[in-house]
This record gives C-alpha cells, structure tokens and sequence, in this order.
C-alpha cells in the first residue's frame, strides 16, 4: 500500500510475489533470541550454555548463543573447518589469545585453530553468537584428540535438554534448514 509515512521511501514498492523456489524451505525468524529465559540454553559444560537458533544436520553446522552466566569454560579443542562469532554481552577470550571480546566485538578462528574458550567475571552475562562447523575435536593436555562433537551430538543433546525443561524435543526440528 502507498501510503505515505515519514521517511519510509519505500513504502510504494511491491514485494516479490515468487518468494520461495518450489522445494526452498521457509525463512527463520525468531524474535528475542539472547533471551534471559534459560529453559532456552541447553548445558555444554558445566559452567556454559547454548541455545540453538540454526542447525543444518547435512553440513554439520549450527548457530546458537552461547551464555555463560560468571566465569566459565568451555575445555580445549580444535576446529578442522572456520568459526564465526559477534559478541552481544559479557567478556570472553581464549586462553590461547591475548585479545578479550566484549559487546560489540567480531571473531573469526580460522580451520585448523585449537583453543580453550573461558567467559570472565562480568556484570553481564557472556552471550555470543557464533556459527560453528563441526565437529570440535576434544584434546587432552597434551594436544591429542579425546572425543569430537558433532551436529549430531548437538542435536542429541537439544533434544534431552528441551524435552526435561517441557518445551518439548520437536522443536529442535523447527531449527533444521
Ligand atoms: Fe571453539
């Protein structure tokens, strides 16, 4: 509709009527996702969580915020393919880098990067978008792998974690692209 209003220019402009190709799965949107709601964020480790936005099962990758609520570890591990993420609150790093990401702040790890991921004492909770491709490969303290994480895994655990919080394992598949 043409209305006019304000400095909304393009208020004239016709949407595309062909949106989707036949056999192109909807758009995500979800409103509020760094909630303070924690049914949300699914325990990683004892002191870090994720809630999962995005999860494609066929190229072993995921979005999702990781929250950690005071100081927190996620344990070292390596990363065969890249990882992205955008700070939204709280302070976190690696043990291996000398740069600390606050609100704001941008990180890219490139494939063949192996880290120990810790949230500091903040007065904000640490929450981060990241998109992830597995898997993580768990090293010992030696640096050799002990165990890997998968999409698979991840999915796994959603489910467990959101069925015993009552909003139920389907909604996991709402999140599969
Ligand atoms: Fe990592």
């Amino acid at each position: 509709m043409a209305e006019v209003a304000g400095t909304e220019f393009w208020r004239g402009i016709k949407p595309i009527e062909k949106v989707f190709q036949p056999n192109a799965l909807p758009e995500v949107y979800m409103e509020n996702v760094a909630t303070e709601d924690e049914r949300y964020y699914v325990p990683f480790s004892e002191t870090v969580s994720s809630r999962p936005l995005w999860i494609s099962p066929s190229q072993n990758k995921w979005c999702d915020i990781l929250m950690a609520k005071g100081a927190g570890l996620v344990n070292r591990h390596y990363h065969p393919h890249q990882v992205f993420a955008y700070t939204i609150s709280g302070k976190w790093g690696y043990l291996e880098h000398d740069w600390i990401a606050t609100a704001g702040d941008f990180v890219y790890e490139t494939p063949g990067e192996g880290h120990t991921l810790i949230a500091y004492e903040h007065e904000d909770p640490m929450k981060v978008f990241f998109q992830v491709e597995g898997p993580l490969i768990w090293l010992d303290e030696e640096g050799e792998a002990d165990g890997y994480f998968d999409v698979h895994m991840y999915i796994d655990m959603c489910k467990r974690h959101y069925e015993s919080v009552g909003l139920g394992a389907a909604y996991i598949e709402n999140l599969f692209r």
